[in-house]
């Protein structure tokens, strides 16, 4: 169910929302995105006249005794200011999740204000998933909303045990929440062909498993990043000093055999831009990327491979794409994940349904100022992973029980 189906209005309404945003050595928001993207299910709530329950984690504190750094740190008092500026509403901050103030505090709410609960991981409860924790949160509100994709994948207790403390009428997805998994399911059911998946990163055993499952769903995937040195090497390449996982290799033959069983065609970039040092001022050349001499390792993919993954982005009809093609964050090794990001965005305005999930390649398109040229920009890397992987999320079985 999702939020307008149920009936919350003049309700307590006890939203979980993602609000683990940056904060720099003074406590300032240094990017909003994620208290952003909540405000619909939030406006929706307070205008529904709701007294709005806000509860989050923030960061991963650590000491959790009292007056310790990490409580201050991780604080979400810090987000009160910029969060009634951007709801336009009253926020009351109370500094706990539960207990006898938290509970005086909601009781007292007016409709159409907010409550700000203190960070859900002051309570190591929170990611053990404790029920009793879970419970005392449940009795804060008559209906509770799950909006953060984010940590749909944890099964703690804000995120999932709550639930079953709300019958199926009193819980749902936020807006956030709900766009989130249609956009995933939009590539993991029935796609438009041909599907492409763009797959890069540092390493290739946090995506191996995407990989695999991918294979049967994609006609192409398109390998980039420090985790397609794997693959090169594991062909009988040589890749000099470049990222290896060597414990990988064998997985790698499995997954290229597999491809090939499964008529998907593996893309390894035929070219490299090579650097004798990870440094921004290193000094570069452009090789066949399984002839990489020794001493210098690839930090991009090169030019002759970004023209092949532009022209199959740009031929595809539903596009994936998780994962810098190479270590863009230095200019001289940027030209293949910019090259790439402007190819999905021109498949898009050709028609094609582009996601981008994961953190790097989010940041990666919106550095390249491309987040608006594409269809879908996730905010869960590992959820949406997870999603595409086929696992089920707790976040999203915990509503729909
Ligand atoms: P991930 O978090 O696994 O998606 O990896 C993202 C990181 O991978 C970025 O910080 C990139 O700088 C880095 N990266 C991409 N390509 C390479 C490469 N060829 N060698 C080393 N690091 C890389």
């Amino acid at each position: 169910m999702n939020i307008q189906d149920i009936n919350i209005k003049y309700k307590k309404v006890l939203i979980r929302v993602d609000f683990n945003v940056p904060l720099d050595a003074e406590r300032n928001i240094t990017d909003d995105t994620r208290m952003v993207k909540a405000m619909p299910t939030i406006q929706y709530a307070l205008a529904e006249g709701a007294a709005v329950i806000l509860c989050s984690h923030l960061g991963r504190p650590k000491d959790l005794s009292a007056d310790s750094d990490d409580r201050q740190k991780y604080s979400l008092s810090h987000l009160v200011y910029h969060l009634s500026e951007l709801s336009g509403a009253k926020v009351q901050f109370v500094d706990d999740t539960i207990g006898a103030e938290v509970e005086a505090a909601a009781a007292a709410l007016p409709g159409g204000e907010i409550l700000l609960l203190e960070n859900t991981r002051f309570y190591k409860e929170e990611k053990a998933g404790d029920a009793d924790f879970a419970k005392s949160m449940s009795e804060l509100a008559d209906v509770y909303i799950n909006d953060a994709f984010g940590t749909a994948h944890r099964a703690h207790a804000s995120t999932a045990v709550i639930a079953q403390y709300f019958d199926k009428d009193k819980r749902g997805f936020g807006m956030l929440m709900n766009a989130e998994l249609t956009n995933a399911r939009k590539l993991s059911h029935n796609p438009a062909k041909p599907v492409t998946a763009i797959i890069g990163g540092a390493k290739v055993s946090d995506k191996i498993q995407l990989l695999k499952n991918l294979i049967p769903v994609m006609d192409n995937i398109l390998v980039g990043g420090g985790m397609a040195y794997t693959f090169l090497k594991a062909k009988g390449g040589a890749i000099g000093n470049s990222l290896c996982e060597d414990d990988y290799l064998e997985m790698a033959k499995d997954i290229l055999a597999e491809a090939q069983k499964e008529n998907t065609n593996i893309y390894l970039p035929e070219d490299s831009v090579i650097a004798d040092n990870f440094a921004a001022d290193a000094n570069t050349q452009v090789v066949a990327s399984d002839n990489i001499p020794d001493g210098w390792m690839g930090l991009d993919i090169g030019s002759k491979a970004t023209q092949v993954y532009s022209d199959v982005i740009k031929a595809s009809k539903t596009v994936l794409w998780n994962g810098p093609m190479g270590v863009f964050e230095m200019e001289a090794f940027s030209k293949g994940t910019f090259t790439v990001a402007q190819a999905v965005a021109d498949a898009t305005s050709d028609g094609a349904y582009t996601l981008i999930g994961g953190g790097d390649s989010v940041s990666a398109i919106n550095k390249a100022g491309l987040a608006e040229k594409v269809s879908f920009v996730s905010t869960g890397g590992g959820a949406m992973l997870e999603f595409l992987e086929g696992k089920e999320l707790p976040g999203v079985k915990a509503i729909e029980g």
